[in-house]
This record gives C-alpha cells, sequence and structure tokens, in this order.
C-alpha cells in the first residue's frame, strides 16, 4: 500500500514538473515570436549566470524547440513503440554529437566572413537564415524517429549552452550505496547519457532536464 501510495505522489510530481516545463517552454515560445530568431541568443546569454551553476538549464526547460521535439517525440514513441530512437545507433550516435559544434563553428565563420564584407548580404540571408531554419525544421522533425534529434546533433545554440557543462558549480551525482541499478535514469535521459554507469555527469551533451534526478526511484541523484 505504502509503495503504491509512493509510486503514485512520485507521478503527480513529475506530472506537476512536467506542467511547470512546458509553461517555461511557452514563455520561451513567446520570447521567440515577439524578438525574432535574435531572441534564443540573448535568452541564452542572460541565461549564462544559471548555466554556470547548473549547466545549459535553458536547453532542458525553456526552449520553445525543446518543447515541439518533446510533442513530436511523444507522436513517435507511440507510433513506433520499442523500434523509437532506434535510428540511429550508438557507435554513431557518438561521433555524430560533434555535428553540432561544426554547424557553430560554420556559422561563426561565415558572420566573420559578412563582418569582413568577404561575402554579401544576399549569401548571408540564403546561407543563414534559410539555410540554418531549414536544418532546424528538419532536425526537429527527426524527433519523430530519434529523442531530442536536434539538440542531440544540430543546435548551435546548444552546441554553445553545452560547454557550460565544463565548468558549472552543481553537478548531478549519483549514490552508488543507494541506487540499485535498474537503469530508469538510462532510459529517460533524453541525450542518451548512462547516468548509471557514472559517480558525476559531466557530458557535456547533458541539457541539466533533470529528467534522470526527477524519475530514480530511490532517489539516488542529486544536484550537488
Ligand atoms: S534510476 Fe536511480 S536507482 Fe536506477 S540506475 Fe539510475 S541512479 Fe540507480
Ligand atoms: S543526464 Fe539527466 S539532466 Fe542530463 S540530459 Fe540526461 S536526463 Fe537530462
Amino acid at each position: 500500500m505504502k509503495a503504491a501510495g509512493n509510486i503514485i505522489s512520485r507521478l503527480q510530481k513529475t506530472e506537476k514538473v512536467e506542467r511547470f516545463r512546458l509553461s517555461l517552454q511557452l514563455v520561451g515560445l513567446a520570447i521567440f515570436i515577439y524578438f525574432g530568431s535574435q531572441s534564443t541568443f540573448y535568452v541564452v546569454l542572460l541565461s549564462v549566470p544559471v548555466a554556470l551553476l547548473f549547466g545549459p538549464v535553458y536547453c532542458g526547460w525553456m526552449c520553445p524547440r525543446g518543447m515541439f521535439q518533446n510533442i513530436i517525440g511523444s507522436m513517435g514513441k507511440r507510433v513506433l513503440g520499442k523500434r523509437y530512437n532506434k535510428l540511429v545507433p550508438k557507435r554513431i550516435h557518438k561521433p555524430l554529437l560533434y555535428f553540432r559544434y561544426v554547424v557553430l563553428l560554420f556559422l561563426l565563420t561565415v558572420m566573420v566572413l559578412h563582418e569582413l564584407q568577404v561575402i554579401d548580404d544576399i549569401i548571408m540571408e540564403s546561407v543563414v537564415t534559410d539555410g540554418l531554419i531549414v536544418v532546424m525544421v528538419v532536425s526537429i522533425l527527426l524527433s519523430f524517429f530519434v529523442d531530442r534529434a536536434a539538440c542531440r546533433y544540430f543546435c548551435k545554440e546548444g552546441a554553445a549552452a553545452s560547454l557550460t557543462n565544463l565548468v558549472k558549480i552543481r553537478m548531478i551525482r549519483r549514490d552508488p550505496s543507494i541506487c540499485n541499478s535498474c537503469g530508469i535514469c538510462d532510459r529517460v535521459c533524453p541525450m542518451w547519457i548512462d547516468v548509471s554507469k557514472k559517480d558525476v555527469v559531466r557530458d557535456t551533451v547533458c541539457i541539466s532536464c533533470m529528467k534522470c534526478v526527477q524519475k530514480c526511484p530511490v532517489d539516488a541523484l542529486k544536484v550537488e
């Protein structure tokens, strides 16, 4: 009876957390609609103090693209069942994670060349605005097959924000004396991090969504 009560209260807690996440993502969407494509850079910049403490919280909690990926991803899970998240094998997943840094580097190079007037406004417009929008839309649609595909492999802002994982003060720590190796944290992690095999999560790919902490049945994961 007590165990059932614990499960129900955990589910209610999870629902509340997810509603809170959705509210923040809608605020992120409103900011994006109001300020246009430049808004993400400003929001990421404003969220730097939080990111220095806890990592790229904006990515896991406020980014509207994350919201769309969650919605499309839940449709994918329903339609594909066990085939969901199987499109990219793990051996390809790891090197592919670097692709978003390539996108970021490409964007920065184009911006510098534009500033130096090596490339004109028309090229800048078609490459940066149109090209990157197409990449982002396609990658968001890919989340029908792969959890957070855009965040994992394509997002330039995510690539920049991910670097805060290297310097953040508070980390997710697993207490091996409490952990029962159930593997739930690995299964819920949208970025495919093997949380259950780590004592401290330092991976740059972590988006600080806290789903692993939230879903651990024995509270073995803490942010310290
Ligand atoms: S969910 Fe918790 S108990 Fe299960 S493997 Fe992860 S840390 Fe250990
Ligand atoms: S390790 Fe935890 S906080 Fe980081 S992305 Fe995975 S589930 Fe989210």
